[in-house]
């Protein structure tokens, strides 16, 4: 039964194995955690047995996210192939556990240019070129080629947008058409949400708006989960389920949750695994109960530590949810090493701009440890310096993550190594350029290829901090950057005490103070590869130096 070609059912053999289509569409209005929905669909259809994967449209004309501005959009994700994508898709990998491609995430911008390519070499013999039937075509042809990737049995398709914008239709239309063609295989979730008043009555209207918008289109939901502050009362589902035409039981409440891991298993709570699986004829293959247990973890006491993440645009007046999300993989991370470690960590953001004026031993005097995250450009640089150097000298753990690591080479050789003003040409000219473009990238950069991205091996040092974390020497992390440590320095500063225990050939991946609790700081991106499961190393080792660090400050106050 679980033989290739045959679709595993609970004891039915299909013959020809069906993969599975599960379309999320959103309504009302957006950020109402579309992806969190459908990725937490998936998490319940995996903790049955199923293997699955998730494609993410996003209707806007990018060709990639890779040139968005994470304060517009949250971060920039990479995937291992390198593809620069919208932050969904890290939540996809963090819920089901799978590493991702470019190919999973679907932008106007890159069906209109294949499609743009196809007629310039004159693939369409003459034809009109046109949105039916050609761009729904080539939007169908890649899900089908992606989903079928890897031996997946179910494929989550989310729709980015709301049912209704102008550049979503296409795709809406294509799912229409991809409704016929997989007739069976492919259910419906309609995302919307339900205001409440002031006297708590939850409001249905913008549901049943969006939903006869929906049917404009030729789409009917088949299941409508609703956001909503409180869990949705029997009168507001019956009448959901009355005026959008459904049944009651695929009125799911999906009322705010105390965290975005605690999503699956209360959606399960209300029923939406008993009944998408019956209606898409799938069975129990297996009960996995790993998040079940993660959530178990999540709620035991946990004891707090304090860490400050000084990054740019980081106000610690404004720390409003745009910010938040420019550094979401980090954050989860952090939450992945708190979970794992039993310890609750306590993030405040710090403008490095603001620590510019202002003297570290206040501002960062309350912290059990420091992260700088990735980062472009000068701006809020010499802040992040000052914090580095409170750090190495003050011995609080530090994490540095891409530009964290490059920073804190720059400080390393500035005010140990006494290479007066030395910096990265990220920044302009400089006397000591530790922080530099290697010749064989000026080529590349010459070439339009600017970036590193996606896995990359390191080797570890024997016997390093690095080692150590990951116990083992061969490791795969993912990349995003430009700038590399110049080799002509590193002698230099190995020999003051800044080691470089990850190596790629001549690029240097890690570098770390051995004189110090935990000084680690990586050229890579340790949080893309996080999981809830399987907190990344060096987030894990991070907080247990915090709360190291914490129990010395407790019982040694006065050397503080
Ligand atoms: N700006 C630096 C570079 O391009 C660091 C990039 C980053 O932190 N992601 O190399």
């Amino acid at each position: 039964m679980t033989a290739a070609g045959s679709w595993r059912a609970g004891g039915i053999s299909w013959g020809v194995k069906e993969l599975r289509y599960i379309v999320v569409t959103g309504g009302v209005m957006s950020g109402l955690g579309k992806g969190i929905t459908a990725a937490s669909i998936g998490r319940l259809l995996m903790n049955n047995g199923y293997k699955v994967t998730a494609i993410k449209i996003d209707p806007y004309i990018n060709i990639d996210a890779g040139l968005m501005s994470p304060f517009q959009h949250g971060e920039v994700y990479v995937l291992k192939d390198g593809g620069e994508v919208d932050l969904d898709l890290g939540n996809y990998e963090r819920f089901l556990d799978v590493e991702l491609t470019r190919d999973h995430n679907i932008t106007t911008g890159k069906i209109y240019s294949t499609v743009i390519d196809k007629e310039r070499r004159g693939e369409y013999l003459g034809k009109t070129v046109q949105i039916i039937p050609h761009i729904t075509e080539e939007i169908k042809r890649r899900i089908r080629q992606v989903s079928r990737e890897g031996g997946c049995e179910i494929c989550l398709i989310e729709v980015g947008g709301t049912v209704g914008d102008i550049e979503s239709m296409p795709f809406l239309e294509a799912m229409r058409q991809l409704k016929y063609e997989e007739s069976g295989n492919i259910f419906f979730v309609h995302v919307t949400l339900a205001p409440s008043t002031m006297d708590g009555e939850q409001k249905t209207k913008p549901t049943q708006h969006s939903v006869k918008e929906m049917r404009e289109l030729g789409l009917q939901p088949d299941m409508i989960a609703v956001r909503c502050e409180k869990p949705l009362l029997p009168e507001t589902k019956s009448k959901i389920a009355h005026f959008c035409d459904v049944p009651i039981e695929a009125v799911i409440s999906c009322h705010d949750a105390q965290d975005i891991y605690k999503v699956p298993l209360q959606l399960d709570q209300e029923g939406l695994t008993r009944y998408l699986m019956k209606a898409m004829r799938l069975f129990p293959l297996e009960e996995r109960r790993d998040w079940a247990d993660l959530v178990r973890k999540m709620d035991a006491q946990r004891e707090p530590v304090r860490m400050a993440i000084v990054g740019k645009y980081t106000s610690s007046s404004q720390c409003t949810d745009a910010m938040e999300d420019a550094y979401l993989s980090i954050r989860e991370a952090i939450k992945h090493a708190g979970i794992e470690a039993g310890l609750l960590p306590q993030i405040t953001w710090i403008d490095a701009e603001e620590l510019e004026a202002g003297a570290p031993e206040i501002v960062l005097r309350d912290f059990d440890g420091i992260l700088v995250p990735g980062g472009f450009g000068s701006r809020g640089t010499e802040g992040k310096i000052k914090a580095i150097t409170y750090a190495r000298e003050r011995k609080v753990p530090y994490l540095g993550i891409c530009f964290g690591m490059q920073l804190a080479v720059i400080e390393f050789a500035r005010n140990v190594c006494g290479l007066e003003n030395a910096s990265s040409t990220e920044f302009g000219p400089t006397p000591h350029p530790v922080i530099a473009l290697l010749p064989e990238q000026e080529n590349i950069r010459q070439m339009g290829a600017t970036m590193r991205l996606g896995n990359y091996p390191a080797h570890l040092k024997k016997g390093s901090l690095a080692e150590h974390i990951y116990g083992t020497t061969e490791i795969v992390e993912r990349h995003r950057h430009r700038y590399e440590v110049n080799p002509a320095y590193i002698q230099l500063m190995e020999k003051a005490g800044l080691i470089f225990s990850g190596t790629n050939g001549d690029l240097m991946e890690i570098a770390e103070i051995l004189d110090h609790p935990f000084f680690f700081s990586s050229q890579f991106h340790p949080e893309m590869r996080s999981r809830p499961n399987r907190p990344s190393p060096p987030f894990l080792a991070f907080v247990q130096a915090m709360k190291a660090r914490k129990d010395r400050m407790a019982q040694a106050p006065i050397s503080a």
